[in-house]
């Protein structure tokens, strides 16, 4: 396809779902530039247009991830923003929000500013920065709100190096108010988590290594729940990981507190029984839990307890995963099997309506984050991506976009991915070549 000049074509005979709208039928999609010019059971065009056809495909709003770790500035060995906006994209993604933990970390407007040039010059996907809740993620003093807000970032989080002093992150809601933004929290008491290096449990007795107990995110999230009630703030909760903490946001959101949860793929696909013979792959921050609460994170995603699927794609180098267990970073990459897995357990095994998947991954975290895409709807902005729902795959490490491979999925067989990504009209990932650009 022309890459340049005026671009138009009709994406035909797709299953097109919308969670925004909440539609789900068979029909045409009209693009003109970078925009859903139409949308119907069947359009006609000129001649000259272009036609994709897409029987058997889905048609859905771009994928929004909110939650990244893109490494750039600073450890650019694991991940930037280049690579990582590739990896979104080979995984159907149009849009992510990537957290503020890189050296240094984006605690001021001139960090954010960064991100977002380098993301617009390299970037196959929106990158939207969070910006730091305190300068140098230390817990102390707050950064500059307003200012990291007028540079572009999208919410504020201490994710990874979490706020502890109670009265900080009261502040911090308070501070929020003022610009009605979104506080994102990383919810680990770190007393009771210290040292610990996977879930604490029959398993880590059997593999003798120390545990991190559940209450160590559950406390923090009723803390957080506490305050965010307090102030009247918007909160989010970061990588929900237990039964009890599913049920601590339900009961706020029956309270009527302002808040909203994501969980990433891994907690409701694996459990801690992926790191019998203490394989690092599986370590992870909140650590892989147990049968229940991989169940109970499936009933919060049913009922909407938990709102959102993000990935937490944290890319490490092949040094800080192959070593021994307790000395293993934290972190898997997440971009490019977030949408077979949740395909895989959550429509395939559970019986959730695709459709309500595609809400937990596009309309659902853009409204959370209040940014563009998320839908599909005439003259709005063509972030779209195309689905094969039957498509087998295997996930190798030669087929990983991400610099880095640190992935507890490597070798498994997949049915159903992303096959083509446009982004504003533009292919940007387009694996069986249905639109000619070769990549
Ligand atoms: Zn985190």
């Amino acid at each position: 396809m022309e890459l340049t000049g005026e671009r138009q074509f009709l994406l035909r005979g797709g299953r097109i779902m919308d969670p925004a709208q909440d539609v789900d039928f068979v029909g045409d999609v009209l693009v003109h530039e970078d925009r859903i010019e139409h949308i119907a059971s069947e359009i006609d065009v000129p001649p000259s247009t272009k036609i994709v056809e897409l029987s058997g495909k889905w048609i859905v709003p771009g994928l929004v991830d909110m939650h990244v770790h893109l490494r750039e500035p600073g450890e650019e060995y694991k991940e930037t923003i280049e690579t990582g906006t590739r990896a979104a994209a080979a995984g159907g993604f149009t849009s992510v929000a990537c957290m503020p933990n890189t050296c240094p970390s984006n605690d001021n407007s001139g960090i954010t500013r960064f991100i977002i040039d380098r993301a617009k010059d390299s970037g196959r996907c929106r990158v939207f920065p969070v910006a730091a809740i305190t300068v140098g993620q230390d817990g102390k003093g707050l950064t500059e709100f307003g200012d990291l807000l007028s540079a572009g970032a999208v919410a504020f989080s201490d994710d990874g190096l979490p706020v502890q002093n109670p009265a900080v992150m009261r502040l911090a809601l308070e501070y929020s108010l003022n610009f009605n933004a979104l506080i994102i929290s990383h919810s680990e008491e770190l007393e009771l988590s210290k040292e610990g290096c996977m879930n604490e449990g029959k398993m880590s007795t059997r593999l003798g290594l120390k545990g991190i107990p559940v209450a160590a995110e559950e406390i923090a999230i009723f803390r957080d729940i506490c305050l965010a009630k307090l102030t009247g703030a918007r909160l989010h909760i970061a990588h929900v990981s237990t039964a009890g903490s599913v049920e601590i946001i339900r009961n706020a959101k029956a309270q009527g507190v302002r808040v909203t949860a994501e969980t990433a793929p891994h907690y409701f696909s694996l459990t801690e029984e992926a790191v019998a013979g203490y394989n690092t792959f599986a370590k992870m921050n909140p650590p892989l839990r147990t049968e229940r609460d991989r169940r109970a994170i499936i009933e919060g995603l049913r009922d909407g307890t938990i709102d959102a699927i993000a990935t937490d794609h944290a890319p490490h180098n092949s040094l800080e995963k192959e070593c021994e267990f307790q000395l293993a970073a934290n972190g898997i990459i997440g971009l490019e099997t977030a949408l077979p897995l949740a395909l895989k357990v959550l429509v395939n095994e559970e019986g959730f309506a695709p459709v309500q998947v595609m809400r937990l991954m596009s309309s659902n975290p853009a409204s959370i984050l209040d940014i563009p895409g998320g839908g599909l709807r005439p003259s709005g902005i063509a972030d779209i991506t195309i689905i094969d729902p039957e498509e087998e795959f295997t996930f190798t490490r030669d087929t990983i976009h991400s610099k880095s491979y640190n992935s507890p999925f490597l070798g498994l067989v997949f049915r159903g991915r992303a096959i083509s990504t446009l982004l504003g009209g533009m292919p940007v990932f387009d694996a069986n070549g249905l639109f000619d650009i070769g990549y």
